[in-house]
């Protein structure tokens, strides 16, 4: 892998504590998932070592607190630049540890680093607010404060993003920050690391702790009362386990869950661009992303035209090795994802649909998946309740407006939605019927860091990026004055 870097320091197997790149109690491997093959054995942080990394942060952060918005802009802008002009290196770092295709892992990093850039511009805007006083001589002024020490738990399918998104605001806050990465993508996250400290990010107040034990690292995030801030994106069965660790110290907590997204296509719809919508919105990452459409609903009218289509533009796409040219399919980050899609598949085929493309591991091997097409789903599929986190796509048939919206609600998840139409009044209410954070109308793809980014019912607690994104990482204070 080193071979395949312009700067090959940016390959970092260590640790990220106080400013200096140190050794775990131990090491843990990383894998290529497209070929198997080990690309690194990485410091694997103990539990005292995260201790360490949380009091080096506390330290940090008083001093860091100190700098004006306007000089913390300005190393975080270098961080941006550094990130971007390293982008392809990075982005093979990335692919070899994750398997997405380069191109989608170039963009990847381009929309990590915009979190970082963002970020450097709202650090000079955490602005307070006067309040007329409630009597003649009481003034009301209300300060923002960085909470103090925030710590992340962050997955592996956006093994850049994951951890810039909540990094950019924290740092642009004021708080200090300890990240620790899935474990089976932790090279991005110290690569990240490198870049920290040549963009001039003080000694502490960014630090990476790579660590096979997450349970345990969860537990001290959750327990240590110097952390005062838990930021988590993943699974919402993970997320109500911190949850309730962090309940005991009402430690604060943004969280970031897993989705079911429904993607509505309606009859008056633009039949092409949603199939490509479609496409994007389920087949990106590969189905890796909790935000990808799980559950596709097409209005009787179009649904064997958008089915045809759909398998059409889908069979003429290729599955290989995320870092040679062409490839629009990596493989599955593990044989347990693999088992999952097979599940989902085993068990509408059960139930009456049927597989129209796709449906089967794929030739290559390993963890190589089908792009899979199935008609006829139907909401007692396991689907409908369950992400899927692979590649297929479901076609459900629907006849009315009302039917689809409670189809669609049905579900304890509430992050991204989608849907196809041109009837304005039929735009305006579906947007608003649907119990998610957030709404894609007639676009397949919503991520961005100038928007607000997060999820209602299980999926989660806060929002990420926008200018909302900075007040998950400030405290509000009150300053009653008598004059
Ligand atoms: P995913 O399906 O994305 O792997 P998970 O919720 O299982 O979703 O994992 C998200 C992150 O949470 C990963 O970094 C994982 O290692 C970590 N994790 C898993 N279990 C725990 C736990 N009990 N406490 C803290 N972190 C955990």
């Amino acid at each position: 892998l080193k071979s395949l870097l312009a700067d090959p320091t940016l390959l970092e197997d260590r640790a990220y504590i106080n400013g200096a790149f140190v050794a775990g109690e131990g090491t843990f491997e990383v894998t290529n998932p497209a070929r198997g093959d080990v690309i690194a054995n990485v410091a694997d942080v103990s539990r005292m070592q995260a201790r360490d990394a949380i009091a080096a942060a506390q330290g940090a952060q008083k001093e860091w607190a100190k700098w004006t918005g306007k000089e913390r802009a300005g190393v975080l802008r270098k961080w941006f630049d550094l990130m971007m002009a390293h982008q392809e290196d990075l982005a093979v770092i990335l692919t070899a540890e994750m398997g997405k295709p380069l191109a989608e892992a170039r963009g990847e990093i381009a929309y990590g680093a915009s979190f970082i850039e963002f970020f450097a511009e709202e650090a000079k805007r955490v602005y307070g607010e006067t309040i007329p006083g409630h009597q003649r001589d009481k003034r009301i002024t209300v300060i923002k404060q960085p909470i103090g020490v925030a710590a992340s738990i962050t997955p592996w399918n956006f093994p850049n993003a994951m951890i810039t998104r909540k990094a950019g605001p924290a740092l642009a806050a004021g708080c200090a920050f300890v990240a620790r990465p899935a474990s089976e993508t932790p090279l991005s996250a110290t690569a990240l690391a490198v870049l920290a400290e040549r963009a001039g990010i003080p000694a502490g107040v960014f630090n990476v702790i790579p660590a096979s034990d997450a349970s345990g690292i969860g537990k001290e995030f959750c327990e240590n009362p110097i952390v005062r801030k838990l930021t988590f994106t993943g699974s919402t069965n993970v997320g109500r386990i911190l949850l309730r660790q962090a309940a005991d110290q009402v430690m604060k907590c943004s969280m970031e869950l897993g989705g079911n997204a429904p993607f509505i296509v309606f009859d008056d719809a633009d039949l092409d661009a949603a199939v490509e919508g479609a496409i994007m919105c389920k087949f990106r990452n590969n189905g890796q992303t909790c935000v990808c459409a799980n559950r596709i609903y097409v209005q009787s009218g179009i649904y064997d035209a958008f089915a045809a289509k759909l398998k059409e533009k889908v069979e003429a796409m290729k599955v290989g090795d995320g870092l040679e040219d062409g490839t629009h399919f990596g493989p599955l980050i593990s044989e347990a994802a693999v088992k999952k899609v097979e599940d989902h598949i085993a068990d509408a085929m059960d139930k009456g649909a049927e597989v129209i493309l796709g449906g089967a591991p794929s030739e290559l091997g390993g963890t190589f998946f089908e792009p899979t097409i199935v008609t006829g789903a139907t909401p007692d599929m396991a689907f409908a309740q369950d992400e899927t986190f692979g590649p297929l796509a479901p076609l459900f048939k629907f006849e009315t407006e009302d039917e689809v919206i409670e189809m669609a609600n049905d579900t304890i998840f509430g992050l991204a939605s989608y849907f196809y139409a041109k009837d304005l009044s039929r735009v305006y209410k579906v947007a608003e019927a649907l119990e998610y954070g957030i709404v894609g109308i007639n676009t397949g793809i919503i991520s961005t860091e100038l928007a607000p980014f997060g999820g209602v019912k299980q999926s989660g607690l806060g929002r990420e990026g926008s200018h909302h994104g900075i007040e998950d990482y400030l405290e509000m204070k009150y300053l009653c004055m008598s004059v």
